[in-house]
C-alpha cells in the first residue's frame, strides 16, 4: 500500500518528460550526457525543516529554493545545469502542499533548464527533509575552484549584501519585525536568484569563486585558506543592500559581512580583466563591486575608508576571527 502510494507520488508530482538525450525518471540511474571538453560539476545540498526551514513556510517557495541553493553552487563553478534529482522525505502525504512544492521546483527547474531527472521518496515522521543533487558542465580547466585565488586579485561581489539576514532575523523574532522592511527584504531570503548565467561567464576569466551562503568573510576566509593567501577589503566598497540604511551601524555592518543565504558570487580575477567583468555584468543586468584585493599573507582584513582595520564589534565577527585574522 505505501509503495503503491509512493510511486503515485512521483508519477504525479516528479515525473517530468526528460529533453533529448537524457534518461529520465522511471529507471533505475538517469542517463546524461558529458560534451567532449567539458567535466561533470555534482553538488548536493540538504535542507532539513527546523534547521533550515520553518515548518509553516511556503511550499511552493520550499520547492524553489532547494533547488536554488544547489543551483547557486553551479553557478560559483562556473558550471552550466544539466540536471537535478531529489531525494524528499515527508511525514504524511498532504497533496496540496506537495502540489505547491513540485510546483515551486519545476518553476526553477524550467527557467534554469535544469530537468529533474531522478530521485527518491520516503516517508520520515520527524518531518520534511530535502536533498537536491545538481549536475552540471563546465569546460575542461576553466571551473572557478576555490584553490585558485592569487596574490594581486581583485575581489568582488554580485548583488547587495544583508537582506536575507536581516529578514530571517526578524521572522526568527531576533530582530523587531518592522512591515516594510520585512516585505522588501523576504524575497531575497524565499526565492532568491541563482547567478548562472554570470558565473558560467565568469569560468575562464576569474580566478577563484563561491557563492555566499554562511556570510562574506567566512565565505571569502574558505577561498583564502584553499588559495593560501590573506584579503584586504574596503568596507566601504561592500555593496549593502538599500533595505538596511538607517538601522544602528554595528547592526548594519554584522549582516553585510556575516549574514547568510544569501547566494550572491564572490569571486577573485586579474586586474587585467576589470575592463571585461563590467561588461559582462553590464550585458547581463548583474550588479559587480570591486571590493578589495587579495595579499600576502593569511589575515582577512576589512579596512575603513583611510585604510584602518575596523575594530572588532561585540557579536557577529566571530567568523572574521575564523577567517584568520589575529
Ligand atoms: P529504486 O527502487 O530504484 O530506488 P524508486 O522506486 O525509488 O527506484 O524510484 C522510481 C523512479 O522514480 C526512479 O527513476 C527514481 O529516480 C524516481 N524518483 C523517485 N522519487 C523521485 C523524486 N522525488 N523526484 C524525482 N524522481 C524520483
Ligand atoms: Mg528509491
Amino acid at each position: 500500500m505505501r509503495s503503491d502510494s509512493e510511486f503515485d507520488l512521483i508519477a504525479r508530482y516528479f515525473s517530468w518528460p526528460a529533453p533529448a538525450g537524457m534518461l529520465g525518471v522511471g529507471d533505475d540511474c538517469a542517463l546524461l550526457p558529458v560534451s567532449h571538453g567539458f567535466q561533470m560539476a555534482v553538488s548536493s545540498d540538504m535542507l532539513v525543516e527546523g534547521q533550515h526551514f520553518f515548518a509553516d513556510v511556503d511550499p511552493a517557495d520550499l520547492g524553489y529554493k532547494a533547488l536554488a541553493v544547489n543551483l547557486s553552487d553551479l553557478a560559483a563553478m562556473g558550471a552550466r545545469p544539466v540536471a537535478c534529482t531529489l531525494a524528499l522525505s515527508i511525514p504524511r502525504i498532504d497533496h496540496d502542499w506537495l502540489k505547491a512544492f513540485s510546483e515551486g521546483f519545476q518553476t526553477l527547474s524550467r527557467q534554469a533548464q535544469c530537468p529533474l531527472v531522478g530521485g527518491d521518496t520516503t516517508r520520515n515522521p520527524a518531518g520534511v527533509v530535502i536533498s537536491v543533487t545538481v549536475m552540471g558542465e563546465v569546460r575542461r580547466n576553466h571551473a572557478l575552484r576555490r584553490d585558485a585565488a592569487k596574490v594581486g586579485d581583485d575581489i568582488w561581489v554580485t548583488g547587495h549584501l544583508g537582506s536575507a539576514e536581516l529578514a530571517l532575523r526578524m521572522l526568527q523574532g531576533r530582530l523587531p519585525a518592522d512591515a516594510a522592511r520585512l516585505a522588501a527584504a523576504r524575497p531575497v531570503l524565499e526565492r532568491p536568484w541563482p547567478r548562472l548565467r554570470f558565473g558560467q561567464r565568469l569560468a575562464g576569466m576569474a580566478h577563484a569563486a563561491l557563492d555566499i551562503s554562511d556570510g562574506l568573510l567566512q565565505d571569502l576566509g574558505h577561498i583564502l585558506r584553499a588559495s593560501q593567501c590573506g584579503a584586504d577589503l574596503t568596507f566601504d566598497r561592500i555593496p549593502a543592500a538599500p533595505v538596511l540604511d538607517g538601522l544602528d551601524e554595528a547592526l548594519r555592518r554584522d549582516m553585510i559581512l556575516a549574514g547568510g543565504d544569501c547566494y550572491e558570487l564572490c569571486f577573485t580575477a586579474s586586474p587585467k580583466r576589470r575592463e571585461q567583468i563590467q561588461a559582462t555584468a553590464r550585458l547581463l543586468d548583474v550588479p559587480v563591486s570591486r571590493i578589495g584585493v587579495v595579499v600576502r599573507g593569511d589575515a582577512l582584513r576589512v579596512l575603513d575608508a583611510d585604510g584602518n582595520p575596523l575594530p572588532h564589534g561585540p557579536g557577529g565577527y566571530d567568523h572574521f576571527r575564523a577567517a584568520g585574522t589575529p
